[in-house]
C-alpha cells in the first residue's frame, strides 16, 4: 500500500445515520457474507446494508454464475432481513464494476447518510490495487472484519493505524475512517461452494436454504464451473 497524504478528518457536531455497503462477486452468496453483514449492522448500528453484486469484477476470472443469477440469489438470501437491500446498481453499468463508481453513486442517492463500506480482511489487504482506492475515503468509512486465513498485511495495518475510528465515532465523521472488528469466524468461501457443487457434494448449511434448489439447477447448466476460479476476493 503506497504512501498517500490524506486530509485530516474533521468531526461534525451532529451525528448522521449510517448506511452499509457490502460489495462482492457473490458467486454465490453464502452464510459468511450474511453473518458479516449482520454483525456489522448490529455493531455499527447501520440503518441498512446494501448488497451490491459486481456485474464484471475487475481483478478476477469471469464468475461461474451470470450477474442476473447472482443478483437473484442475493435477493432470495436476504429476503427475511428487512434491513438488507439487494442493490442492482452495478448490473446496469457498462464495463468493469469499480467500487469507486458504486460508492459515488450511493453517496449521490443517500446524501443524508454516512456510508460504511464493509470488507473482509482479505479484500482490505488488496485495497491498494483497486481503481481510485485512495479517493474512496472521500465518500465512505471502511469496516474491516476478520476472516479465517486472512492476516493483516503491513501496508493495510499502516492505513488502519492512520485512519482508525471507534464504532461510536463513525456517525460524527462524514467519511474517511476505518473500524476493524472481530466477527464470528465462518470458514466459508464461494470458491469452496463452487468446488463442492462441481464435485456433487452438499452445500446445505453453507448457504441459505432457499438457494439449494436454484444452485442445483445452475450446477446442471453445461457451462457451470467452466471458469472455476481459485482466486481470492478482490474489488
Ligand atoms: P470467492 O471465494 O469466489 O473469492 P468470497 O467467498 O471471498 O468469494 P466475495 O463475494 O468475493 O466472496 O466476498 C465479498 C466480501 O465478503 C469480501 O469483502 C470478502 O472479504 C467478504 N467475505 C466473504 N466471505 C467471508 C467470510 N466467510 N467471512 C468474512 N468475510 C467474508
Amino acid at each position: 500500500m503506497g504512501t498517500f497524504v490524506f486530509e485530516p478528518m474533521q468531526p461534525q457536531p451532529q451525528p448522521q445515520p449510517l448506511l452499509g455497503i457490502l460489495g462482492g462477486t457473490f458467486d454465490p452468496i453464502h452464510l459468511g457474507h450474511l453473518r458479516l453483514a449482520e454483525e456489522m449492522r448490529e455493531a455499527l448500528n447501520l440503518a441498512r446494508v446494501h448488497f451490491v453484486p459486481a456485474a464484471i469484477p475487475p481483478h478476477r476470472a469471469r464468475p461461474a454464475l451470470s450477474p442476473a443469477a447472482r443478483f437473484e440469489l442475493v435477493r432470495c438470501a436476504i429476503s427475511d432481513q428487512p434491513a438488507f437491500v439487494a442493490d442492482p446498481r452495478e448490473l446496469s453499468r457498462n464495463g468493469a464494476s469499480y467500487t469507486f463508481d458504486t460508492v459515488q453513486s450511493v453517496h449521490a442517492d443517500f446524501p443524508a447518510h454516512h456510508l460504511v463500506l464493509i470488507l473482509g480482511m482479505d479484500a482490505f489487504n488488496g485495497l491498494a490495487q483497486w481503481h481510485r482506492w485512495a479517493e474512496l475515503f472521500d465518500y465512505v468509512h471502511l469496516a474491516v472484519a476478520s476472516r479465517p486465513g486472512a492476516v493483516l498485511s503491513a501496508g493495510a495495518a499502516r492505513l488502519l493505524d492512520e485512519r482508525s475510528l471507534s464504532p461510536a465515532q463513525l456517525p460524527f465523521y462524514r467519511a474517511g475512517g476505518i473500524v476493524s472488528l472481530p466477527i464470528t469466524h465462518l470458514d466459508i468461501s464461494a470458491t469452496a461452494i463452487r468446488s463442492a457443487l462441481v464435485a456433487g457434494r452438499s452445500v446445505r448449511y453453507l448457504v441459505p436454504e432457499c438457494l439449494l434448489n436454484p444452485l442445483r439447477v445452475h450446477y446442471s447448466e453445461p457451462n457451470f464451473g467452466a471458469s472455476l476460479s481459485t482466486q481470492s476476493a478482490s474489488e
